[in-house]
């Protein structure tokens, strides 16, 4: 992670908080369906019992890693990456990767301090030791390291549920361990440096907002910002956990028990292994419901979706090429409105008031029933995928149109006018 970038990245996320975004769906074809989220989208809710009998039996399936923050990476084909800033060992002293660093001032003595606190935390939650497998990489806690633990404390109660979950586990321990380094790893992948995820970490994204909604997901993205600027800051634990906290508050435990599902899940699988399993989790029927209405998706088709990228205004999803996996309604009507029908037929008029078939220049008139009768025609056929906006709104006679049918312009379907 380079620092540099952050401000900028957090300035487009923070600016967009109440305005309502779009959600991009590209199919390969030249143009995306717009599709406008529904208000009011909830998280599903999942009660703690129903939580710890399904992470204990996909806890049997998952295999946790000694090196569960490499294992993440991997996961989601990340390349190494350092902290926002460097611990020189040898020098016992902290050198900042950018010259705004907000770690300037911390001393050296706070890292080892606060590497100490973290160390009695693992004690309080029944392993002495590096409990949660942040010091594999790094003799105190880095970037990675505290945004994994502050992570653990926004959990909170569900961090306990977790590990009584696991608890027929050799080490309950190192499966949360693998659960929170997958999860913040996501994290990090998703909110810096370039806010684009492929693979299994594409659906993940999908699912996650089927599960909590565009808007949740959305206030998670940009307060994880927040909290990974915090931990980078901090130098007690106590400020660590107050990060956590407010967090934890932001997420709530729906969230956080649906992002500690999926990343179990996630652990070991490959996307289409992911995108099988996610409609028998728990809660999918909700799930699935809410893919509708806040993507124009499928639950059933998260698995098509390939590449996410999320900037200030809108969510881009791009879907497997071919596979039209929105639902019939992503989008709306197959009718024109009124308006846009309007606008076309006045945007075809000549010089002279005259309007004229965009396919075969012929002259149009309102009168029904004739063969150069306006009509509005999908220039992108609404049967495979064209949406019903005015950019797509193309005036025809009526014997274009119906030649045309629901062929593709130019490829399968050559105007007229162009013959
Ligand atoms: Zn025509």
């Amino acid at each position: 992670m380079k620092l540099c970038c952050i401000p900028v990245l957090m300035v487009l996320l923070a600016g967009c908080g109440t305005a309502s975004r779009a959600v991009h769906l590209d199919t390969g074809h030249s143009n995306a369906i717009v599709f406008t989220p529904r208000s009011g989208a909830e998280s599903v809710t999942l009660d703690d019992d129903e939580f710890e009998r399904t992470m204990a039996k996909l806890a049997r399936d998952a295999r946790s890693s000694s090196r569960p923050q490499e294992a993440a990476r991997r996961l989601f084909e990340m390349s190494a990456r350092s902290g926002a800033y460097t611990y020189e060992f040898s020098s016992r002293r902290i050198i900042p990767l950018a010259p705004n660093s907000q770690m300037q001032g911390a001393s050296t003595e706070a890292e080892v301090e606060l590497t100490r606190a973290y160390l009695r935390w693992c004690e309080r939650t029944g392993k002495s030791g590096d409990c949660l497998r942040l010091l594999t990489e790094g003799h105190t806690l880095d970037g990675d390291g505290r945004f994994a633990l502050s992570m653990a404390l926004a959990k909170g109660a569900v961090l306990n549920e977790m590990l009584e979950a696991f608890k027929d586990l050799t080490d309950p321990h190192a499966m949360v361990a693998a659960v929170l380094w997958t999860w913040t790893t996501y994290m990090v992948l998703i909110t810096v440096p370039e806010p684009l995820s492929k693979g299994i970490a594409a659906v993940m994204t999908a699912t996650l907002i089927s599960y909590v909604g565009i808007d949740t997901f959305w206030n998670l993205i940009v307060g994880f910002r927040h909290l990974m600027e915090e931990a980078e800051r901090a130098t007690t634990f106590s400020a660590l956990r107050e990060a956590g906290e407010r967090y934890g508050k932001i997420m709530g435990s729906n969230a956080a028990r649906a992002f500690a599902m999926l990343a179990i899940t996630a652990i070991g699988n490959t996307a289409p292994g992911l995108a099988k399993q996610v409609p028998k989790l728990p809660g999918a029927m909700h799930a699935a419901a809410q893919a509708e209405t806040q993507m124009g998706l499928r639950l059933g088709a998260v698995g098509e979706v390939e590449t996410v990228t999320l900037s200030a205004e809108r969510l881009s999803l791009s879907l497997a090429p071919g596979a039209v996996a929105m639902a019939a309604d992503a989008r709306g009507s197959r009718r024109f409105s009124q308006a846009a029908r309007n606008a076309a037929y006045e945007k075809s008029q000549d010089a002279t008031g005259q309007a004229h078939c965009e396919y075969c220049d012929e002259e149009l008139t309102r009168e029904p029933g004739k063969p150069q009768s306006y009509e509005a025609d999908h220039r992108k056929p609404y049967s495979k995928g064209g949406p019903s906006s005015e950019e797509n709104l193309a005036p025809s006679c009526r014997s274009c149109n119906r030649e045309k049918g629901a062929q593709e312009l130019d490829t399968d379907w050559v105007p007229p006018k162009n013959r």
